[in-house]
């Protein structure tokens, strides 16, 4: 189980890699490492889950990948942000394996998914 505190510990360690980082490089490598376990503790309690309310009336949809398995609202994607002034979007990637553009699920299987950690 993932703790309040434990993602307040995260962070933290995060913050001393990036300022460890100023005096050695290589920290900087494990620094974004960390950041990026964090992301992925927070969107795995909400992944493999049917859209709620809110993300239906913000126009999400249910994404999932054919690569790893993963599947849950499309706001859990990385990527996607606005490229400049472009009006252009970078495309979206599986938050687990960073799969390009993950398909919109068709139909939710059963009423027990499988929880498919693969990574
Ligand atoms: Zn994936």
């Amino acid at each position: 189980m993932i703790t309040d505190n434990d993602y307040k510990i995260a962070e933290d360690l995060e913050g001393l890699l990036y300022r460890m980082a100023l005096d050695d490089p290589d920290k900087a490598i494990m620094a974004e490492t960390v950041a990026r376990m964090r992301e992925n503790l927070k969107k795995a309690p909400r992944s493999y889950q049917p859209l709620n309310d809110e993300e239906k009336e913000n126009n999400y949809f249910l994404a999932e990948c054919d690569n790893c398995g993963w599947w849950g609202s499309s706001g859990l994607l990385d990527g996607g942000g606005a490229i400049a002034d472009t009006g252009d979007h970078f495309d979206c990637t599986c938050p687990v394996c960073g799969k390009v553009d993950p398909d919109e699920k068709s139909v939710i299987k059963n009423d027990h998914p499988t929880h498919n950690y693969r990574s």
